[in-house]
């Protein structure tokens, strides 16, 4: 063991999910809203995947992604609007201002976020539950890092908001490691800045050098107002699902380092 320690968020930064999010998006989306789909091409869903990896960084909670969906619909097919904002709607335009968006869409399309969290974590269990290889194929590794965490010499822990058993079968079927249990800390194991604390207090852990690797600077920006978690170092992942403006943002936080794939892949060892 090296005298690292290494904090790391699961998706956006070890594993790009945005294909099974999407898929699933759209499953849910065709249960809630059938009407809509009727008449949807296999274009127009291709289509409409390709956008969600563009549109993915301004994702925070998996249901909305069912509105991504909806409000991609509403661009491409004009007949189809419900809401007032799809007219002209560009992708840069969600991107920008997606917090604005989400509030008026939700109402006029008179939708609760609390029914779309269920259907979207229904569908997805469903879809686990009869083709687990095919949910775990929706979803893949960033290239080498499966060799890194292979061949880590770092102590390395996982802290993500993905349910444990999600992330340890992805880690085992995409990239044959296997990272113990009481090292991947999931859903339900408490806000990100306590699993720091609770890691850093641990008496195996004294004197060893503290990272934390993460793809959503807001994540990040809550571990800096901690002073407690001052003697963690903290990079935002340049590969995962932020935009170009976070990273910008990034770049002039002197507590963030703004990291690259392959470095990424090298600090492991
Ligand atoms: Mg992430």
């Amino acid at each position: 063991m090296g005298d690292e320690l290494y904090a790391l968020d699961f998706d956006g930064v070890i594993c790009d999910s945005c294909g099974e999010s999407s898929l699933s998006a759209l499953k849910a989306s065709k249960i809630r809203w059938p009407m809509l789909f009727e008449e949807v091409t296999s274009e127009l869903e291709e289509w409409i995947i390709d956008q969600m990896h563009v549109l993915r960084p301004v994702v925070e909670t998996g249901y909305e992604n069912l509105l991504l969906v909806r409000l991609l619909l509403e661009i491409r097919v004009p007949y189809l609007r419900q809401s007032s904002v799809a007219d002209g709607l560009t992708i840069e335009a969600i991107l920008e201002k997606w917090s604005e968006l989400k509030p008026v869409i939700m109402k006029e399309w008179s939708e609760k976020s609390s029914d779309l969290i269920d259907l979207f974590g229904n569908v997805r269990d469903e879809w686990i539950d009869k083709d687990l290889s095919g949910w775990i194929d929706a979803s893949r590794f960033y290239p080498g890092i499966a060799d890194a965490l292979r061949f880590a010499s770092s102590r390395i822990y996982i802290v993500t908001t993905k349910q444990s058993r999600f992330a340890d079968a992805l880690l085992r079927k995409l990239a044959g490691v296997t990272i113990p249990s009481e090292r991947i800390y999931g859903l339900g194991t408490g806000p990100k800045v306590e699993v720091l604390k609770k890691l850093q207090a641990m008496p195996e852990h004294q004197g060893l050098k503290l990272h934390f690797v993460e793809d959503r600077l807001i994540t990040l920006k809550n571990v800096i107002k901690e002073p407690e978690l001052d003697g963690w170092n903290l990079y935002l992942g340049r590969w995962g699902y932020n935009t170009e403006k976070e990273r910008e943002e990034a770049e002039s936080i002197p507590r963030v380092h703004l990291l690259d794939l392959s470095d990424f892949s090298s600090k492991l060892k």
